[in-house]
């Protein structure tokens, strides 16, 4: 089968042929139907030699699937062949107390969450095998590209959202910072659970535009001026929740300021931004946490939210052969909503 895998230290990832996985006991091997590309993978084929904590190379990408169950292991039969699912992806070892509340991705176990194409082979392939049969949520009529991404995508996002919504209550403000495939989707889930008005902040022109197109009430640019343009915007209170979908020196930066007493800053992206915490740095009260992905009833939640015509996940589609380069235009900020790959 077909598989874009990263293979070398600094190199682009490639298309190889390997071998169709056969399940384990208990686990499901599914023919994938779509699999989203996230930034996260560009942090994976970032990381130097001595920083990378990822999966051993060669390594497939892809911890967003979608798929049709092709063939199940000895002892799972909770689903049948031909059944579309989605792959819940933070598996964790399914025992310890974060994972009996379904919050695997905060899996406690010493050998930590597994995600496919992040520790061990992902979804950027003809077939992914998945652990166990507990990772997979139907897709219930919903088509695979558009939805593919709502399992980190939107999740993430949700579970981050979700966290500040006693925040954002009439009258209340909320920035999202980065209106990229995490952050169009968390505007909409704003709006579909609060009455906050949503400002979003980005460096690029189109991705202002964007952001306004999904529901961002305002649209303010990514530079010095920010800080007081939220100000202005709050009527000087600042925003009840901050979402950084970036995670740079300078976007957290941009939250600490624009932050109300009481407020909520919760840091998504992944960059190596970081501020002090103390009467100094943050108004009163204010809160700061990073959250990791979410738990697997909030992928269900999500995903009921996409059913009901709530949350739409902008997608470009690609072929395996076609990634890498998309990958190259996530770096540089062209994707518009959510790159999405069909082997
Ligand atoms: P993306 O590339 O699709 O979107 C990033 C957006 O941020 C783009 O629109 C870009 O123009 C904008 N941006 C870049 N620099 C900016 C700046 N200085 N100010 C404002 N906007 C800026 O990325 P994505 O796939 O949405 O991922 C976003 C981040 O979230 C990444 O760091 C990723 O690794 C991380 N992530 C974290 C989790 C988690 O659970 N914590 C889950 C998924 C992704
Ligand atoms: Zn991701
Ligand atoms: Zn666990």
């Amino acid at each position: 089968m077909k598989a874009l895998q990263y293979r070398r230290f600094g190199a682009l990832p490639e298309v190889v042929d390997v071998p169709v996985p056969v399940p384990e006991p208990g686990q499901v091997l599914l023919s994938v139907s779509a699999a989203g590309l996230c930034h996260s993978d560009l942090h994976i084929m970032e990381a130097t030699e001595s920083e990378y904590r990822f999966g051993p190379l060669p390594l497939t990408l892809g911890h967003e699937a979608a798929g049709v169950v092709a063939a199940l292991g000895e002892g799972a039969d909770k689903f049948s062949v031909g059944d579309q699912v989605l792959v819940y992806g933070p598996w964790g070892c399914g025992q310890c107390p974060h994972c009996a509340q379904g919050k695997e991705n905060y899996c406690t176990h010493p050998d930590g969450v597994r995600p496919p194409g992040i520790a061990v082979p992902g979804a950027l392939a003809d077939y992914v095998l998945v652990d166990a049969e507990r990772h997979l949520v139907p897709l219930g009529g919903l088509d695979p590209v558009q939805a593919v991404s709502l399992t980190d995508a939107g999740l993430s996002s949700y579970h981050a959202v979700k966290q500040s919504l006693p925040k954002l209550t009439a009258g209340s403000h909320a920035v999202v910072i980065g209106a990229g495939g995490l952050g169009h989707i968390a505007i909409q889930i704003i709006r579909a659970l609060s009455a906050a008005t949503v400002i979003a902040v980005d460096v690029s022109e189109d991705k202002l535009g964007f952001a306004l197109e999904v529901g961002a009430h305002q649209a303010v640019p990514s530079d010095e001026h920010a800080p007081a343009v939220i100000r202005k915007l709050t009527r000087g209170f600042g925003a009840m929740a901050v979402f950084d979908f970036v995670g740079a020196q300078q976007t957290i930066e941009l939250a600490a300021r624009a932050i109300a007493t009481e407020g909520e800053i919760t840091v998504v992206g992944a960059g190596v931004g970081a501020i002090p915490v103390g009467y100094r740095t943050l108004p009163f009260d204010a809160s700061i946490r990073a959250p990791f992905w979410g738990s697997r009833h909030e992928l269900w939640e999500v995903v009921e939210l996409a059913r009901s015509g709530h949350l739409r996940v902008e997608v470009e589609q690609c072929s395996l052969e076609e990634a890498p380069f998309f990958y190259e235009r996530l770096k540089r900020g062209q994707i518009r909503g959510r790159a999405v790959a069909t082997p």
